[in-house]
């Protein structure tokens, strides 16, 4: 049993037929994707008994967040294209993946982080991979134009999700929930930084219907953080301020793309102030046993912040009247984009420290009420 076919071999070799890719194509893969789509057992009670609310894990992926996928394509293309280099600009999980995905296919990997905002672990990654990491005095925005300019005139692959490549391997991640689920879901829920993951599922969506392999198609909820939040107050914001790190941007590349997402779908995007991000976030690892990074909990702020609006109680005027019938269950993804490990300082602000008593029985007995 243990062959080649039945391993899982990443998420080219599984969705090789949705994808630009040719017998020719070099496939750099660390197994990524296959993450778990996990019941949300209180947040599903929480809603009430005629939603079911869905985890998709994508800090499961081997860097810790979804940018896995999307990197596992940019980087056999740029192979494929005899690219002995890539440069991205990130807010951390891209560079971390790039820089992981670059090692392994043998070529230079070059990133632009803003200076002093991006979570230590996802710096300590790209730099045990060997990328060569450049702080630069901006903001994400400003690197990424930068990332541009430079790749624009120099023989070096842009990886940011501005690459098309990036957002094929991203859609890979709504083919997952839909072969898991039987169907589409009802409602997606997911966090909005530079837009192009929003992108990117709503057109794996809509691939997949066109496949015949759903019939319907989900509401795609965004959600961005307040002070970073561009999309929803209609202009670019100059300096983007959230503890959300990895959607602290003002100026998102895919910006046209998301509104088209929120619109063909008729679904949102909204924003959730950093305080609701954060009890998200502690929330999810105290009652569903998940530990996020803070961007990734904005999906669950948003589900929550939804769900006391009423947004999920009204009658749906499109729905056919299903007289004496029972209504189907609705299922609700939210996307949790990367791990909770990737900036553990946040957990660590946000918990009591340990209290420390003498090593005896008896006191940690006492200590623990007994
Ligand atoms: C990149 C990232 C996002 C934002 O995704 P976009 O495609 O930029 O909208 C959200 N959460 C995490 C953890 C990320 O790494």
């Amino acid at each position: 049993m243990n062959n080649q076919k039945t391993l899982y071999q990443g998420i080219i070799n599984k969705y090789k037929r949705y994808l630009p890719v040719t017998g020719k194509t070099p496939i750099i893969s660390l197994n990524e994707g296959n993450t778990p789509l996990i019941p949300a057992t209180y947040l599903s009670k929480l809603l009430g008994k005629e939603y079911r609310v869905y985890l998709k894990y994508e800090g499961l992926n081997p860097t810790g967040s979804f940018k896995d996928r999307g990197m596992t394509m940019a980087i056999s293309k740029a192979c494929e294209e005899k690219s002995k280099a890539v440069m991205c600009a990130s807010t951390g999980n891209t560079s971390a993946s790039a820089a992981a995905y670059a090692s392994r296919a043998g070529i230079k990997c070059i990133v632009l982080i803003p200076k002093g905002n991006i979570a230590l672990g996802k710096l300590s990654q790209a730099l045990i991979h060997g990328a060569t990491v450049l702080a630069v005095n901006g903001n994400f925005d400003d690197a990424l134009a930068l990332a541009k300019e430079i790749t624009k005139d120099y023989p070096i692959t842009l990886v940011n999700s501005l690459n098309p490549y990036r957002i094929e391997g991203q859609k890979t991640a709504s083919f997952e929930i839909c072969d898991a689920l039987q169907m589409a879901p009802d409602y997606q829920v997911m966090p909005v930084g530079n837009a192009g993951n929003i992108t990117a599922y709503w057109k794996g969506y809509k691939e997949y219907k066109k496949a015949f392999k759903i019939r319907t198609l989900p509401k795609m909820l965004g959600f961005q953080a307040e002070g970073a939040a561009p999309i929803v107050r209609g202009y670019p914001i100059k300096k983007p301020e959230t503890i959300a790190t990895a959607i602290r941007i003002g100026n998102p590349a895919s910006w046209k793309q998301a509104e088209k997402a929120r619109d063909e779908s008729k679904g949102l995007i909204d924003m959730v102030s950093d305080k609701e991000i954060l009890d998200a976030y502690k929330l999810l690892a105290a009652k569903e046993g998940v530990y996020v990074e803070p961007a990734s909990a904005a999906s669950i702020a948003g589900l929550l912040k939804l769900a006391k609006r009423g947004y999920f109680d009204k009658p749906k005027s499109h729905e056919p009247c299903l007289s004496g019938r029972q209504a189907r269950t609705k299922n609700i993804v939210c996307i949790l984009t990367g791990h909770g490990l990737k900036d553990p300082d946040r957990a660590i602000k946000s918990i009591k420290e340990p209290k420390t008593i003498k090593i005896n029985k008896k006191d940690v007995l006492k200590e623990l009420g007994y």
